[in-house]
């Protein structure tokens, strides 16, 4: 059995050939200084570019690179989870490739790890170069699914963090599809601990979450975490009705009782427009979950390798299973 990896380091890359020379080099001097055995695990997630020539370029020459090739996008996250699935070191940091999470801060994680703690998670105490547009949306999601769930998933940090084997292994177990991995990695529990750090600007290129994406991944966050809005309805539902009941009866009683019953277009158009809007909004949220649900009994597997091509001469009989993840 080959166990003597230390640490994983899971890098998923999406059209990155600006950035990937720099990450490398950065993460194998930080790696390098800490004297252990380790393996950079880039997860190619379907990149359009020279991202993947670009990483067999690095393995060819550095046994400590590995890379589990997508068959296309599947998306940060499930690119996230592949690389848990295949990770194979004690410790196992996850890591942006743009450098926006410095690979400086690694041995302050594992320091913490060494002294027990089993989830070392990256508090961002700044972001550089990113719009206020970001910055706020951001403030105002993690505040807002604070309020929503039940599980505590720390404010203001991304998927830069590191993790213990144990970790990982229940990481593993969860197959859900529309995954929020940050939440996730709260959801399993563990011993947990911050640290601070300064959130870099982008070093090269552009960013891969565009505002489609966010707002999907933000959702995902929500309706995985927490059924309140689904509460919502129910809640609306018992104010406009009981509110329209109390008017009924005032109504009925200018109609009754005095001759001053208003002329009713106008106050009929704009209920009827109101109510219908507020209906379909909370069709729209059941929808989400719906869909969410939807997508769960297919039962696809969560990604699919082009090839198991730097794995394989690795692969233990027992994670030669994980090749397509259901
Ligand atoms: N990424 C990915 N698949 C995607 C989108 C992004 O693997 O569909 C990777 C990307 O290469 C990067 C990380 O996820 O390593 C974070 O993406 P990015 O830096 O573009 O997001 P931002 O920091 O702008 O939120
Ligand atoms: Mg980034």
């Amino acid at each position: 059995m080959q166990r003597n990896i230390r640490y994983t380091i899971i890098i998923p890359v999406y059209n990155e050939e600006a950035v990937l020379h720099e990450t490398y080099h950065r993460l194998t001097r930080v790696m390098k200084s800490l004297g252990e055995p380790y393996e950079l695990l880039f997860v190619n997630d379907g990149s359009l570019d020279q991202t993947a020539k670009i990483i067999e370029g690095f393995s060819e020459l550095d046994q400590c690179v590995q890379m589990l090739d997508f068959s296309r996008n599947f998306g940060h996250q499930i690119a996230i989870t592949a690389g848990l699935d295949h990770a194979r070191g004690d410790a196992i940091v996850i890591i942006d490739a743009d450098l926006q999470d410095p690979p400086e801060v690694i041995p302050q994680m594992v320091e913490k790890w060494k002294e027990g703690y089993e989830v070392v998670f990256a508090k961002r105490s700044k972001r550089k170069g990113e719009s206020l547009f970001k910055k706020w949306t951001a403030a105002i999601f993690y505040r807002t699914l604070r309020i929503l769930s039940d599980v505590n998933i720390p404010i203001d940090t991304g998927d830069f963090r590191l993790i213990d084997r144990k970790v990982c292994n229940a990481m593993r177990s969860i197959r859900e599809r529309n995954r929020f991995v940050r939440g996730l990695v709260s959801w399993v529990g563990f011993r947990q601990t911050a640290i601070e750090y300064v959130r870099d600007e982008r070093f090269a290129g552009e960013t891969k979450y565009p505002l489609k994406k966010m707002l999907r991944f933000s959702l995902d966050g929500i309706t995985s975490f927490s059924y309140k809005p689904l509460k919502l309805a129910s809640y609306l539902g018992l104010a406009v009705s009981l509110g329209s009941f109390i008017y009924l009866v005032i109504s009925l009683g200018q109609k009754l009782f005095t001759n001053s019953t208003v002329a009713g277009w106008t106050s009929l158009i704009a209920c009827s427009l109101l109510l219908n809007g507020v209906i379909l909004i909370l069709l729209g949220v059941l929808g989400e979950y719906v869909g969410r649900i939807y997508e769960e009994t297919k039962n696809r597997p969560l990604y699919i390798l082009r090839s198991k091509q730097h794995k394989v001469k690795h692969l233990r009989a027992d994670e030669e299973k994980w090749y397509v993840q259901r």
